[in-house]
């Protein structure tokens, strides 16, 4: 019997927030991948052998008692009240970092799905969460990820796997809307102190805490949104039951990395009417917060909160055009400098270049590397002059000038064309593929020269790669 110190904060609320369950191990587990980098900041002492077993709900573990959490969401648009972890375990937490399996097997919440999640999905989540964190934006992590011979349909047969996940806060805007419609205002703001006490533990003795907790996640998201925006991040499914309280990055389905540039590009094959536009995103954020504002209506002061929400824009842009202004090497903030943005983003999506390639060759002062990608190259030279006509203003030195770019603007993005040479490597047994890979998403700004060619255009044949949400 292991002792893991795990801990249920969580359970301490109303039991209608959660139901005990048991795991549904799979067959033949076996380790693919670990994240030795975590395991070392968790603290976790396990073997390869115990790690396995842990992530298949088979390791003895004192006082383990798993639940899955209950939550409602907008989907869509529309509200679903009954949703929750349909196949997210929750282990228990270990110094405030509470520890999530998906895929091992069916929970009260499940409705008529599975409980399981397939391994080309598995591998998605476990690599770009850890991307996602090397590019210095807020997200859930991930521990491990075991595969096995269980199989399930989906569009076909399909292996299960189970990656463990790890989050300071897995409370999602959908959590508050559960509380809300059981139409008991004590149980709304069980769950706000409850977010309080665990991310924002400096508003607890406040008068006007919830509203105070709100404009916390306002502002959390503001700088998610910025940050998803100036390196390409699209999520594909940002229903509010995706949206987490904390301000983290959650729930990694038919996310993608832009390659072309395409302000309205749309990368979950399922979204139709391109809700979820790479466009978009900031504009669900803020529809998302009015959502969540309602559910805190019976317990803040609604009006402040709509006021606050809706200066997302505005403040989202602000945001925005500072990190931009920093890819592009500026110091200094001139007057003209969103025009030549916004200039630069018309440009990109007319010339076809490759978003993350076009920033790391500015870095690299690889002009002519940027011209060569141009379907256009009139065009892309006119804004190239004029961009560096404007790098006249700045007076820090050209090399460290460069040198910060290059710690703004990564060498590798995780585009899906890559992932897709994982999943097929590691469907052959191949795992080197995967680990590479791995540490790469963990240093995205470094050189790795066996891969430079994951650090060129995506090849025209492999772009564009969409998901769905079946998974
Ligand atoms: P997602 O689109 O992944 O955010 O999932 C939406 C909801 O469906 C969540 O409540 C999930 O837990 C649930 N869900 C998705 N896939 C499965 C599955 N294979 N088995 C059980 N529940 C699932
Ligand atoms: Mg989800």
């Amino acid at each position: 019997m292991k002792d893991l110190g795990l801990t249920y904060p969580y359970k301490k609320l109303d039991p209608i927030f959660y139901n005990d369950e048991v795991t549904i191990p799979l067959k033949n587990p076996k380790l693919l991948s670990k994240n030795q980098q975590l395991i070392n900041e968790i603290g976790l002492e396990l073997n390869d052998d115990e790690l396995t077993l842990l992530l298949n709900g088979k390791l003895e573990i004192k006082d383990f008692t798993p639940y899955a959490g209950a939550y409602s969401g907008h989907q869509f648009g529309y509200f679903t009240p009954n949703l929750g972890d349909g196949r997210a375990l929750n282990f228990g937490s270990i110094n405030g970092i509470h520890l999530q399996t998906k895929g091992l097997g069916v929970t009260k919440y499940s409705r008529y799905a599975d409980g399981r999640a397939v391994l080309r999905s598995s591998i998605r989540e476990y690599l770009l969460s850890e991307a996602m964190n090397g590019l210095g934006i807020p997200t859930t992590r991930a521990l491990a990820l075991i595969g096995s011979d269980t199989t399930v349909y989906r569009d076909k047969t399909e292996k299960c796997a189970v990656v463990m996940r790890t989050s300071p806060s897995w409370i999602r805007f959908g959590s508050f809307e559960f509380a809300r419609i059981q139409h008991n205002v004590e149980l709304s703001k069980q769950l706000a102190d409850f977010v309080i006490e665990e991310s924002f533990p400096d508003l607890k003795k406040l008068s006007n805490k919830y509203e105070e907790l709100f404009f916390r996640v306002v502002d959390k998201t503001i700088t998610l949104m910025a940050l998803w925006q100036s390196v390409g991040f699209m999520h594909g499914v940002m229903n509010s039951d995706n949206m987490n309280i904390a301000g983290l990055t959650i729930d990694y389905g038919p996310f993608a990395f832009m390659e072309e540039f395409q302000k309205d590009y749309v990368c979950n094959h399922s979204d139709k009417e391109g809700r979820y536009a790479f466009s978009n995103q900031p504009f669900i954020a803020r529809w998302n917060l009015l959502v969540l504002a309602e559910s805190f209506k019976k317990f803040a002061n609604h009006e402040l909160l709509e006021n606050y929400a809706n200066k997302f824009i505005p403040r989202f842009k602000d945001q925005y055009f500072a990190i931009m202004g920093k890819k592009l090497g500026f110091n200094s903030v001139q007057s003209d400098d969103r025009e030549l943005i916004l200039e630069m983003f018309d440009i990109l999506e007319i010339c076809k270049i490759d978003y993350t390639v076009f920033f790391y060759y500015l870095s690299c002062e690889n002009y002519d590397g940027i011209i060569l990608m141009s379907e256009n190259s009139e065009m892309i030279k006119m804004w190239l002059d004029k961009y560096q006509k404007r790098l006249e203003f700045e007076t820090v030195l050209k090399s460290d000038r460069l040198f910060k770019m290059k710690k703004t603007n990564p060498k590798y993005v995780l585009k899906n064309y890559i992932l897709q040479d994982v999943i097929a490597d590691i469907e052959n047994g191949n795992t080197e593929l995967l680990n590479d890979i791995l540490a790469i998403a963990q240093d995205p700004y470094s050189e790795y020269p066996k891969y430079e060619k994951y650090a060129l255009p995506t090849p025209k044949n492999l772009a564009g790669f969409i998901c769905s949400c079946s998974s």
